[in-house]
């Protein structure tokens, strides 16, 4: 009777991970969404610990079991708590790396099971044994993937790991990829070769590694989503392996959301998927790309981008990574309400690698209320942006940088931007000259339409909300 309860509780658990997941793609439900899906997680991991398993089993070393849990506790909350919102993006990464761990350690541990049942008996069902050990090295190398491209990717969004990269790269990763997989295949077929799986893991952590290192650029946002992709295809391998219903259908729904996550992002990039997994597409050739970007820009006081801004029909606001950075989106709104208020029409061009994870700039404007509908997506806005008398780019760089559609040697080359040019003025926030995520020079600032309004996105807007107010 209680292992049924163990099957309700899974059950339960696996329809709160797909209502959660359909409730995360509107920003409205998108809290209510992330509750469900952890208190259906919380059921299944109650479920798993106290009532038996399906063969009957009850867990017994609760030692461990809960000091684990108390020290992933501890270590999550307060990590979360204290993350800066800027930072949000690293520690994604991060604990999507420490899921691709978790996969990989699981089948370090069930190889080695593996191992000692087939020494103790070498007349075991032997169609059984090699079903387990390619679950088994699926769940290694992806895991093992994933942990060690997402370390990367946590170093390069704070700043810590610099895009690097050396000749014939792609093949040596191609060289890489095809022993893991080759050896995992020699492995299914001769499950008793130990050192043969250990050889794997490493191959695997290097190919992790060296796959992500050269990725720079602009497009780095397809490499973090297709990580995503791989611990939830990871996890469901462990599924798979223990029978476990929960783990397998969460895994699925990580691995099919991450993929199409990864195919979206390919498209908004103009990029394919072949590249991203050979690797060291899009790597940064920051020095001959910013050749020749140079002249003079000019510089707006306030009173005249007040002014500019009161007197026009319609401004697009365009929000980049330096609005997260100031906090400014409260502000933003702000301006929005006063602008309003003045008779003039304010929408927001979303880009959607704009900040620095997925849906950032929607998730930060959703959290100062800025109305859903006010917000265009790339397409609309550049239908939209001829009939603006004002755009207003807000620590945006590298998603209106033109280089991307005329510089082949741009490490941006191919992304579509946002056509902020084709308005009638446009007016660039920012702290300085320096360049964007891409690290390259953008010539939008020297055009005779730009003019620069130098200063930190949340005072600029402050000033510009009371300089309006008192036209
Ligand atoms: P960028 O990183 O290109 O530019 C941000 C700009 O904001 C900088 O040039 C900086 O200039 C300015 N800035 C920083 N702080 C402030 C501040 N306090 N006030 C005003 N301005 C500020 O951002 P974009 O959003 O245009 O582009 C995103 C980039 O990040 C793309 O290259 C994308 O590929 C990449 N990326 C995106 C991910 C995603 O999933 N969205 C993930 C990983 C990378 P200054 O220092 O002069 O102020």
């Amino acid at each position: 009777m209680s292992e049924h309860i163990l099957t309700i509780c899974y059950l339960v658990a696996s329809v709160t991970f797909i209502l959660g997941l359909k409730m995360l793609s509107h920003p409205a439900t998108a809290r209510k969404g992330n509750l469900v899906a952890a208190a259906g997680m919380s059921v299944a991991i109650v479920g798993t610990i106290f009532l038996p398993q399906p063969d009957g089993t009850i867990l017994h070393n609760y030692g461990w079991i809960f000091g684990g849990l108390l020290i992933g506790a501890v270590v999550g909350t307060l990590a979360a708590k204290k993350v800066k919102m800027t930072a949000m993006p690293e520690m994604v990464s991060l604990f999507n790396g420490m899921g691709g761990a978790c996969a990989a350690l699981i089948s370090l541990v069930e190889f080695d099971h593996v191992s000692k049942e087939l020494a103790a008996d070498p007349s075991l069902d032997i169609s059984h044994i090699q079903t387990k050990v390619l679950i088994i090295v699926l769940g290694l190398i992806i895991g093992s993937v994933s942990f060690a491209g997402s370390i990367i990717a946590w170093g390069k969004l704070n700043g810590k790991i610099k895009d690097f990269s050396f000749p014939g790269q792609n093949i040596l990763n191609l060289v890489l990829l095809a022993l893991a997989l080759g050896a995992g295949a020699y492995l299914v077929i001769h499950p008793g070769h130990s050192l043969l799986f250990y050889g794997i893991f490493v191959l695997s952590l290097l190919y992790g590694v060296l796959f992500v290192m050269p990725i720079g650029g602009a497009d780095m946002p397809v490499v973090i989503s297709l990580l995503n992709s791989f611990t939830g295809v990871a996890a469901a391998c462990g599924g798979f392996l223990y029978d476990n219903k929960v783990m397998l259908t969460g895994g699925i729904l990580v691995g099919a959301a991450g993929t199409l996550l990864t195919i979206l992002m390919c498209k908004a990039m103009n990029r394919s998927l072949k590249n991203v997994l050979i690797g060291s597409f899009g790597a940064s050739n920051a020095a001959a790309a910013s050749a020749g970007v140079a002249g003079h820009y000019k510089e707006v006081s306030l009173s005249d981008a007040a002014m500019l801004m009161s007197y026009a029909n319609k401004v697009m606001v365009v929000p980049g990574y330096g609005l997260a950075v100031a906090q400014a989106q409260h502000t933003c709104h702000e301006l929005e309400k006063i602008l309003n208020e003045k008779g003039v029409e304010v929408k927001y061009a979303i880009h959607p690698v704009a900040g620095r994870m997925p849906g950032h700039m929607n998730v930060l404007l959703a959290e100062a209320d800025v109305s859903y509908d006010k917000l265009l997506e790339m397409e609309e806005a550049n239908d939209e942006f001829k009939t603006c008398d004002v755009v207003l780019v807000l620590g945006a760089n590298d998603v209106v940088n033109p280089a991307a559609k005329t510089d082949p040697a741009s490490p941006i080359y191919g992304m579509p931007i946002l056509d902020v040019e084709l308005a009638k003025n446009v007016i660039v926030n920012k702290r300085s000259m320096k360049p964007g995520y891409a690290g390259i020079e953008n010539a939008l600032f020297f055009q005779p339409k730009t003019s620069m309004l130098f200063g930190d996105a949340k005072k600029v807007l402050q000033d510009l909300c009371n300089e309006i107010k008192s036209i």
